[in-house]
């Protein structure tokens, strides 16, 4: 620290002083004065102000020593403007020897601030936002040292928390400071998984609690924080290691990943922040705040990107400083939790108790994100793309999550409140109605056998098989182990899963996807290349040809669960007949090999291709005969056949499943397997909605799988429908001349009393 000569040098001391003063009580105004005024005193300054922002965005004067009292509570900064709009802008520290003469300066003549020419401003930051901005100044022209920067970072930092806390200011007099917002918002955003939830807002990066700011003992918690940087660098080395050879990919993305864990800059600054005498813990948060604030401002995706890998190593430097290294202690959570995110990486769902997390919100991310497929797949509502969400929200509010609309209530009224209850309230009775449904077998009333099938991906979703009372997995999607791993998962772990999935099933038939990867589903350790059009590009079957030590590997591991039980299996985004007899044999050759070395081969082998990819339906008397059923990846096949991208809200909902083109080509499909006799199901979202379902069944469709929150309301249609009735008034649809039949087959529906 730099000599100064005053006694109460460090931010300890004067931070002491700070709670001390405070403790007394007394006028809000004066407790503010206060703290000013020693810490002018504190830093040598002649002037010490401190700014709070406003819900405008403005920041207003709340206190100053030094500059006209006459100016507290009357100057006001737009957002960005002088330089105080610059710190909140960049987040970060202004250190500059003649204040004037900085561009962004902005004369405010009621302050009488003229004479000081130095000047000092740090950000107020709390949860990476700023909330305010402290500045101290004086009147001979100098550059701050570093330390007294630094100092003067702690004490904001320790103020953001006591203004926040309420230790500076009651609640009542930050009226619409936006310290804590506190009024009723309605963020839109976009559905990820649907539902609807009402709970309480934990923050999945919480900020730290103000007691923990401040070390005891700066040499010893530097050591602490080395031991867990190492610790931290060991494991992710490691999980490098484990990746040579495996496939060919480039590993850039975690090789950037391993950069960052490496950089020194990081290292650096997180080593300052310690010696500054922050606790390693509260030095991650304040270098977080910092990265956030900055690049969080970047539009280009691919650096918010590379900020999620740094929120993530930050995440996982924490987790080794409170010694749970391994990340697998369960997040503790209260009752009705609603998990509130930027965005969340592979498995970070899974770390909370499913019990007890009940919505998730988040700032970023697509329904094609992991976060969305976990939260569908754990039927957990979730809403994404909520812009300004974790600026709008604070640890504890009660918050609403609407995944039917869309939509994020924070600190909702009592009117809006009550109207979610109500509608939960006929939620939770449609969902008696579907469980009483359960073991009804679905026949449609003249007598067709309608086989109800769900979807499934991860451990966690076999344990709803029995509930919904599907007859089996008609899509079980592998790479969904593979994205919410850490590493790629090895031959035993992928047995492992396999078998588990095949007791959960307990004789019901599995259906087997090999994996589906690349376009929207990237694993952050293996794929690096990045393409124009990912959609069109190299994944599913295609990664699995051309690496096929890969897509054997997950064969065998097929084959090894399979134990002698019947195994079926089917290919993703088959697009040329070619594709899938290469694939076939692939099968084959597994088959033998394990016939050679002794082990049981399957009783009975089923293959099968998904259609997905519109070129193979003008090639199914082809395909057909090499296959032993297909199933119809009605998402893909839809975005192909409209050529929208299924994954870019803009022009997912342009067209419509239930229009003459995309019926026409469900029709043909219906019926060349109808004569070749080629079982075929349909596995897309679509069959797990009503409506969608009804005109499925009436094009002669009779296996949909689906997500398992379908099955209920799937089967309640069913038993209401006559199928032949069904029959004749969706084909006379498909003639239609518009680009939607919906209203036309919702009338069908309604006039033949079906309950869609
Ligand atoms: C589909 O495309 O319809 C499908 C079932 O596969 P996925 O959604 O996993 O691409
Ligand atoms: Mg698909």
């Amino acid at each position: 620290m730099a000599a100064t000569g005053l006694p109460m040098r460090g931010p300890r001391s004067l931070l002491r002083q700070i709670r001390e003063s405070m403790a007394g009580g007394g006028p809000v105004q004066a407790r503010l004065d206060m703290a000013v005024r020693i810490i002018a005193q504190s830093m040598v300054a002649e002037v010490c102000s401190l700014y709070l922002r406003r819900g405008t965005g403005d920041l207003e004067l709340f206190a100053t020593q030094g500059l006209s009292p006459s100016a507290v509570h009357v100057t006001r900064m737009g957002p960005g403007e002088g330089l105080v709009g610059e710190i909140v802008r960049s987040g970060r520290p202004l250190n500059l020897p003649d204040a004037p003469n900085h561009p962004a300066f902005s004369y405010r003549p009621e302050t009488g601030e003229d004479p000081y020419h130095a000047f000092l401003g740090v950000p107020l930051l709390r949860g990476g936002r700023t909330i305010g901005v402290l500045v101290v100044q004086n009147r001979t022209e100098r550059t701050y040292a570093d330390d007294e920067v630094e100092d003067l970072q702690i004490i904001a930092m320790v103020l953001a928390e006591m203004v926040a806390g309420g230790e500076l200011l009651a609640q009542g007099a930050l009226k619409d400071v936006e310290i804590a917002p506190y009024k009723p918002e309605r963020l839109k955003g976009v559905r990820f998984a649907e539902g609807l939830a009402y709970g309480v807002a934990v923050l999945h990066e919480a900020p730290v609690a103000p007691e923990q700011l401040l070390s005891d003992d700066v040499a010893a918690e530097e050591v602490r924080l080395q031991a867990a940087i190492a610790a931290l660098r060991t494991q992710i080395d490691h999980m490098m290691d484990g990746q040579h050879g495996l496939v060919g990919a480039s590993f850039e993305v975690l090789e950037t990943y391993r950069m960052f864990a490496h950089s020194g800059g990081w290292n650096r600054s997180l080593v300052e922040a310690v010696r500054s005498g922050l606790t390693a813990e509260a030095a991650v948060e304040r270098v977080r705040s910092e990265h956030r604030a900055t690049v969080g401002q970047a539009r280009d995706p691919y650096l918010r990107e590379r900020l999620h890998d740094l929120e993530d190593l930050n995440d996982r430097l924490l987790r080794h400083l409170s010694g749970e290294a391994d990340g697998a202690a369960r997040r503790e959570l209260p009752d009705n939790a609603i998990l509130i995110a930027r965005n969340l990486g592979p498995a970070d769902i899974l770390e909370y108790d499913r019990g007890r997390l009940k919505g998730i919100l988040l700032e970023e991310g697509s329904a094609a994100s992991h976060a969305g497929i976990v939260a569908r797949a754990l039927e957990i509502p979730c809403v994404g793309r909520l812009s300004g969400l974790r600026d709008r929200v604070s640890q504890g509010d009660p918050v609403i999550v609407d995944a039917e609309t869309g939509e994020a209530y924070l600190r909702p009224r009592a009117d809006v409140i009550s109207a979610l209850e109500a509608r939960l309230a006929v939620r939770d009775q449609r969902k008696a109605e579907f469980a009483r449904l359960r073991d009804t077998p679905a026949f449609t009333r003249d007598g067709a056998k309608i086989t109800l099938l769900m979807n499934a991906g991860l451990a966690v979703d076999l344990d709803i098989l029995q509930e919904t009372g599907a007859e089996g997995i008609g899509l079980f999607r592998t790479e969904f182990q593979f994205m919410v791993a850490e590493e790629l998962p090895r031959f035993n772990a992928q047995t492992a899963l396999y078998e588990r999935v095949l007791e959960a099933a307990n004789g019901q038939p599995v259906t087997f996807r090999t994996l589906d990867l690349g376009g929207d589903k990237i694993l952050p350790y293996l794929e690096a290349e990045r393409e124009d059009n990912p959609a069109l590009g190299w994944r599913a079957i295609r990664m699995g040809l051309d690496r096929p030590a890969l897509l054997r590997l997950q064969l065998r591991a097929l084959i090894a669960a399979t134990r002698g039980r019947e195994l079926r299996v089917m290919f993703p985004l088959v697009a040329t007949v070619d594709e899938f007899r290469t694939a076939r044999a692939l099968v084959d050759q597994e088959v033998a090999w394990a016939e050679r070395r002794g082990r049981p081969a399957p009783s009975t082998l089923r293959v099968g291709a998904m259609i997905e990819a519109p070129a193979l339906v003008w090639h199914l008397d082809a395909l057909l005969p090499m296959t032993d059923f297909v199933s119809i990846g009605t998402n893909d096949l839809m975005q192909y056949l409209f050529a929208a991208d299924r994954g870019n809200p803009r022009v997912a909902d342009r067209y419509d499943p239930l229009s003459p083109p995309a019926l026409r080509a469900l029709k043909a499909i219906q019926d060349a397997c109808a004569e070749t006799g080629t079982p075929v199901s349909v596995c897309g979202e679509m069959a797990g909605k009503p409506l969608e379902a009804f005109v499925l069944i009436a094009l002669g469709y009779d296996h949909l799988s689906m997500p398992p929150g379908g099955v209920g309301p799937v089967k309640r249609m069913v038993l209401s429908c006559d199928r032949e009735a069904a029959r004749r008034g969706v084909l006379s649809l498909l003639k239609g001349v518009s680009g939607s039949v919906r209203s036309e087959v919702e009338t069908l529906a309604r006039k033949l009393s079906v309950a869609i």
